[in-house]
């Protein structure tokens, strides 16, 4: 059966009339909460029944629940075809952050990325992204605070290799009549596939954009994330410069911060040099560390040390606290376990 959160409401107009009817159905769904047709008694019994026959509205099941000491949340989102969708929940006084994923596994196998061992075994659609914010906002925000969160594309996967349904999802939280998310409130996370950020420019409504740098030269981007081979640095930031954005928003370069590899002050100076003049900010992320991965987590003096030469030279940069790390929620750990998926 389609599901009802894989429609954008200009689609489920088409098939009704009066079109106001799809206005009435993402109401019920997005701003009321409701998972049954038949409670939408604001729709005439025949439409309700014509579209319980037709569409899928119950959300999917969480498969499991881990909860972080830091209050971190993961969750493992069972699929239809029992393939888990991971997402994080990341509470905040004033605004919570939800970490959504856009594939299962990845293709782009950067080296120190977990979920980037796990190559890619498909595609999310529209609806398996748009269900995880939604499973993440009810299972934590209370009526006050139900719309303070920010949504970012960080999770399992790279949004751009599944751009139409990555964009279809964005337009359904953005719709004004449902969850009502602002462009500014989303940010879209990619590894640099270029193509991608270039469709980006042109689409009407554009989330805020971050770009996974890491490697502050070729040679050394190169190593770390093989899609620098195909789009080196400068064509990426080329496209940066050439990317449109609203009054006071910048772009954001996040950058792992890997012992003896993009860690020294010659990378800061170079990072420094490359983003000069740019609306850049960057987030430093410290490695997380995982057994399966060769690298090591730089000392907190070094990580200082990074952000101080930055920040000399007029760069705004901020460290990227590891959270959840001890249910493995943090940054480039999300990777379903075999254990988990046999259960
Ligand atoms: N593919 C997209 C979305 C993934 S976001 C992208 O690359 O932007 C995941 C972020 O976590 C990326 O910035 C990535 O560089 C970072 N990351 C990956 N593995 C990490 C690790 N082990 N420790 C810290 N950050 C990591």
């Amino acid at each position: 059966m389609n599901s009802i959160y894989d429609c954008e409401r200009a689609d489920l107009a088409h098939s009704l009339s009066p079109s106001y009817r799809s206005t009435q159905i993402f109401k019920s769904i997005y701003q009321r909460w409701l998972e049954d047709f038949e409670q939408m008694t604001d729709l005439p019994k025949a439409e309700r029944t014509r579209f319980a026959a037709e569409f899928e509205i119950h959300l999917p099941e969480i498969h499991r629940r881990f909860d972080s000491a830091d209050g971190t949340r993961r969750y493992l989102i069972r699929l239809d075809d029992r393939e888990l969708a991971e997402t994080v929940f990341l509470p905040e006084e004033h605004r919570s952050t939800i970490c959504i994923s856009s594939q299962i596994g990845c293709a782009l196998a950067c080296s120190f990325c977990l979920t980037g061992l796990m190559g890619l075994t498909r595609n999310l659609s529209a609806g398996e992204i748009v269900t995880q914010v939604l499973v993440a906002q009810r299972g934590n925000l209370s009526e006050e605070f139900r719309d303070s969160f920010n949504i970012v594309l960080m999770g399992m996967g790279e949004p751009l290799h599944n751009y139409d349904n990555v964009m279809k999802a964005i337009r359904i939280l953005h719709d004004p009549e449902g969850l009502n998310m602002s462009m500014s409130r989303m940010t879209l996370s990619t590894a640099g596939l270029l193509p991608g950020i270039e469709r980006l420019a042109q689409e009407d409504d554009i989330p805020n954009l971050a770009i996974s740098l890491t490697g502050a030269t070729n040679e050394k981007r190169d190593a770390l994330m093989p899609i620098n081979r195909k789009y080196p640095i400068e064509e990426i930031l080329e496209a940066v410069k050439r990317f449109p954005l609203r009054h006071r928003q910048r772009v954001t370069f996040e950058y792992v911060l890997l012992k003896g590899v993009t860690d020294s002050p010659d990378d800061a100076r170079t990072l420094v040099h490359l983003l000069a003049g740019m609306p850049a900010k960057v987030n430093l992320i410290p490695f997380n560390e995982a057994e399966e991965l060769q690298y090591r987590r730089p000392s907190e003096f070094t990580i200082s040390k990074f952000q101080k030469i930055l920040q000399e030279g007029h760069i705004d940069a901020f460290v990227r606290r590891n959270r959840g790390n001890d249910i493995s929620a943090a940054c480039g750990q999300l990777k379903r376990k075999w254990a988990e998926v046999l259960e």
